[in-house]
């Protein structure tokens, strides 16, 4: 995020992490337990299907805030149902709200 500075240099703001989203509690239950490899989709491969199995799972809002919270620890792959593109513009879009 880039912010005002009055003719300045801009200063570049990067969230590396928010501790204060804990990682999600898991119970075993989640979809993703099963077959890991699922929810990291190669490039261009349709990431529709572990979106949709994520929409079942028990820890969903948790596992998407700490996703969002922490976009270098879940830089790839499906969490929380989206994708790294989805959190990316997610994340773009509330600092342009909050600038
Ligand atoms: S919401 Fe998170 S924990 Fe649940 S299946 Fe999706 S990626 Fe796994």
């Amino acid at each position: 995020m880039t912010q005002k500075t009055g003719g300045k240099t801009p200063v570049i703001l990067i969230q590396l992490a928010d501790p204060s989203v804990p990682y999600p509690e898991m119970t075993g239950d989640e979809p993703c337990r099963q077959d890991p490899d699922f929810w990291f989709p190669a490039h261009g491969v349709n990431a529709g299907p572990p979106k949709a199995f994520c929409v079942a799972c028990p820890v969903l809002d948790n596992c998407r805030a700490w996703a969002l919270a922490n976009p270098y620890l879940a830089a790839d792959g499906i969490w929380g149902g989206m994708s790294h593109t989805e959190r990316n513009a997610l994340r773009r879009n509330a600092m342009r709200r909050a600038a």
